[in-house]
C-alpha cells in the first residue's frame, strides 16, 4: 500500500511521530473498528477514529436522534433530529474523512446478530448505554479473542477499561461486575442525568486507547479501570484482577 499525496498530507502530523510513522499510519488505515452505540461516547469515538484514519469503521445503533441527545452527542446537528443515528453519523464521518470505509447498521446488537456484525472488525469499542449490551459484547470478545475498549458515563463521572483477549491473561467485564445489574427500561442518561462534556472526555480516552492497542504503543490499560471524576478533575487507575470464579479464568 502506497500513500497518495493527499493521504501523506492528511496524516502528516501523525506520520511525523516516531511511534507512528509511515508503518503505523498504514496499520491504522488497514485496521477495522466497530463502534457500538452512536451516543455520547460513540460521537467523539467515531469522530476521532475517522479523523485519525482508521481504515474501516462500523457503527451500530437502532435509535433515532432526539432533541435531548444534542447536549452530548456532538456528531449530530439539530437538523438530524428523527434521523437514524448510525446513518446520520456515517454521513458526518464521510465529510470528515472521505478516505475511509464506513458501514452503518440500523439495528440493535443482539445475541443472534453479533457474530455476523462483529466478525468484519478487528476491535470493538463499547459506547452502549445498557448492561445487557455490555455483557453481550464482553462475552463475544472473550470467545473470539478480540480487543474490547469499553467506557461508561453517568452524571459527572466515567470509567474506561480495555480488555485484550488475545493472550488469555486479561480480566473481563464479569470480573468487575459478576452479575448483570437490574436496569429500568429507560436509559441511564434519562434516569440519572449526564453532563455533556463527560462523553467527550471518556470517548476521547477510548479512541486514544483504541489507537494504542492497534499500534501496540505505550502502556495498555488492560488490567486496570480508569475512573474519572469530572467535578474533582481526578483520574484514578485501579487494578482489575481476574476473578477466580469467572468464566474467563477457566482453562
Ligand atoms: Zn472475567
Amino acid at each position: 500500500m502506497k500513500f497518495t499525496a493527499k493521504q501523506a498530507e492528511r496524516y502528516s502530523r501523525q506520520i511525523i511521530l516516531k511511534k507512528i510513522g509511515v508503518v503505523g499510519q498504514k496499520k491504522l488505515l488497514k485496521s477495522s473498528v466497530l463502534i457500538v452505540g452512536a451516543g455520547g461516547l460513540g460521537s467523539p469515538i467515531a469522530i476521532y477514529l475517522a479523523a485519525i484514519g482508521i481504515g474501516k469503521i462500523g457503527i451500530i445503533d437502532k435509535d433515532k436522534v432526539e432533541t435531548s441527545n444534542l447536549t452530548r452527542q456532538i456528531i449530530f446537528s439539530t437538523d438530524d433530529i428523527q434521523k437514524y443515528k448510525s446513518t446520520a453519523s456515517i454521513k458526518k464521518l464521510k465529510k470528515i474523512n472521505p478516505d475511509i470505509n464506513l458501514l452503518s447498521f440500523n439495528k440493535k446488537l443482539t445475541f443472534q446478530n453479533i457474530n455476523n456484525v462483529a466478525k468484519k472488525f478487528d476491535l470493538i469499542v463499547d459506547g452502549s448505554d445498557n448492561f445487557r449490551t455490555r455483557f453481550l459484547i464482553n462475552d463475544y470478545c472473550f470467545k473470539n479473542k478480540k480487543i474490547l475498549v469499553s467506557g461508561a458515563i453517568s452524571k459527572f463521572e466515567g470509567q474506561v477499561y480495555t480488555f485484550n483477549f488475545h493472550n488469555g491473561k486479561s480480566p473481563c467485564l464479569r470480573c468487575f461486575i459478576p452479575t448483570m445489574p437490574e436496569e429500568p427500561d429507560v436509559d441511564n442518561c434519562e434516569n440519572e442525568g449526564i453532563l455533556g462534556t463527560l462523553g467527550g472526555i471518556i470517548g476521547s480516552i477510548q479512541a486514544n486507547e483504541v489507537i494504542k492497542e492497534i499500534l501496540q504503543i505505550g502502556e495498555s490499560l488492560c488490567g486496570y479501570i480508569l475512573i474519572i471524576d469530572g467535578l474533582k478533575c481526578s483520574f484514578r487507575k485501579v487494578k482489575l484482577n481476574k476473578r477466580s470464579d469467572c468464566f474467563c479464568n477457566e482453562k
